[in-house]
């Protein structure tokens, strides 16, 4: 099984920070403070903690240790070795893999969930088939979760599938321990959107099926959707983040990610003049640029660019904010800052390109994406801290 080398690891020690041209700040105690404010939404229901794919960019040692601090004794990742990262730090915390039986279905393979005591999360009927024979053969009822689906058309059984184990099981008890049901929301970021009272609905309904088992249907939209949606446990993620919990509204959350870098150089520029590759946009007036030390190498999205045609992303110096001007390269970003006064934009000064003044969800919706990727897709280049 290849390791999977976290890259924080590498970044806590290394580079000099004097020579540092970005800063990926993660503000551990905001991290915190956001899951005690999920756990007092959700109630008497279980808020767990979802750090699949590196806690969202942030680092899912720091931030495992963090959440279990904060209280989370149940944790989500996707991937099973990301789940064994987990363990290592978190001995007595309850971890699923939401991915299922990933793997080549060998019994090498099932034998590293039972060893770092992962629970997957079965999605289809061949997983639950073989679960059940794994467990059978081993004559240990080892614990998993049953992902149900109610309108995503991704991973899950369906209703017929559950009809039909549920009568199966009142005859012939399953070999392994059924620790948990859970489907998930298609619109949880759209609080109008009819689908989620259908698959509210449509999940009770399985829930009536199974009444002894625990169930979970909210991610970080289902938490605010109201208590009709936190069942036994919640399972948030992005909100943990900081990112926004409903499409178009600014995040409830305290900022956890903050992307800033160095202004490399100044340069003033006539107007009429073109900037960066492909020439796509031009200066309206003569204008003062400043050129940023990061790029789409350090995980910020090329298609935040600017051009005459699209505005881009904006970020903030010194309190004011600058427009990005023409294409994102690999390791440079020009921003216009015509207008903001001479002695406040400055090399060595920083810009930041999301945090507390330029929101993460701002960025992304420039790039015509979502926080989720913009904060997954976090590079390896920028200097990284954790408050
Ligand atoms: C990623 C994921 C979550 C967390 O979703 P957020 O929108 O980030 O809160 C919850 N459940 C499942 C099944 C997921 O894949």
């Amino acid at each position: 099984m290849p390791d999977i080398s976290l890259p924080h690891i590498s970044h806590l020690t290394a580079p000099d920070p004097s020579l540092a041209g970005s800063h990926l700040t993660i503000d551990l105690k905001a991290l915190a403070d956001n899951y005690r404010m999920l756990a007092q939404k959700t109630g008497s229901a279980e808020c767990a903690a979802v750090i699949k794919a590196d806690a969202y960019g942030t680092g899912l040692e720091p931030a495992a240790e963090t959440l279990w601090q904060a209280g989370a004794r149940t944790f989500f990742v996707a991937h099973p070795q990301e789940g064994a990262k987990a363990r290592t730090l978190l001995p007595d915390a309850v971890i699923y893999v939401l991915n299922g039986l990933v793997g080549d279905d060998s019994k090498d393979g099932f034998d590293y969930y039972r060893a770092h005591q992962l629970r997957p999360v079965l999605g289809c009927r061949e997983e639950v088939s073989l679960w059940q024979d794994y467990c059978a053969n081993r004559e240990e009822a080892l614990p998993c979760a049953i992902h149900f689906d109610t309108g995503m058309n991704r991973l899950g059984l369906s209703f017929a599938d559950a009809e039909a184990l549920s009568t199966q099981w009142k005859t012939a008890k399953p070999a392994f321990a059924l620790e948990l049901i859970i489907s998930h929301l298609v619109c949880a970021d759209e609080p109008k959107h009819p689908k989620n009272l259908d698959q509210l609905e449509k999940f009770r309904a399985v829930r009536a099926l199974f009444p002894d088992v625990k169930a979970s249907l909210a991610n970080s939209g289902g938490v605010f959707l109201g208590p009709d949606y936190h069942f036994d446990l919640c399972r948030p993620g992005i909100a943990l983040y900081g990112g926004a919990v409903c499409e178009g509204e600014k995040s409830p959350m305290k900022v956890v990610a903050t992307l800033k870098s160095r202004v490399l150089s100044m340069r003033d520029v006539p107007e009429g003049q073109s900037v960066s590759y492909g020439a796509t946009e031009t200066t309206k007036r003569n204008s003062r640029l400043a050129i940023l030390c990061l790029g789409y190498a350090d995980g910020y999205l090329r298609t935040a660019s600017s051009s005459d045609l699209k505005k881009g992303a904006k970020v903030a110096i010194n309190g004011h904010q600058a427009p990005i001007i023409g294409r994102v390269t690999m390791d440079l970003i020009i921003v216009d800052v015509t207008g903001i006064p001479q002695e406040q934009v400055k090399r060595g000064d920083w810009a930041e390109f999301f945090g507390s003044q330029i929101p993460v969800d701002d960025v992304a919706e420039s790039a015509g994406t979502i926080s989720y990727e913009l904060l997954t897709s976090l590079g390896l280049r920028a200097l990284r801290s954790y408050l």
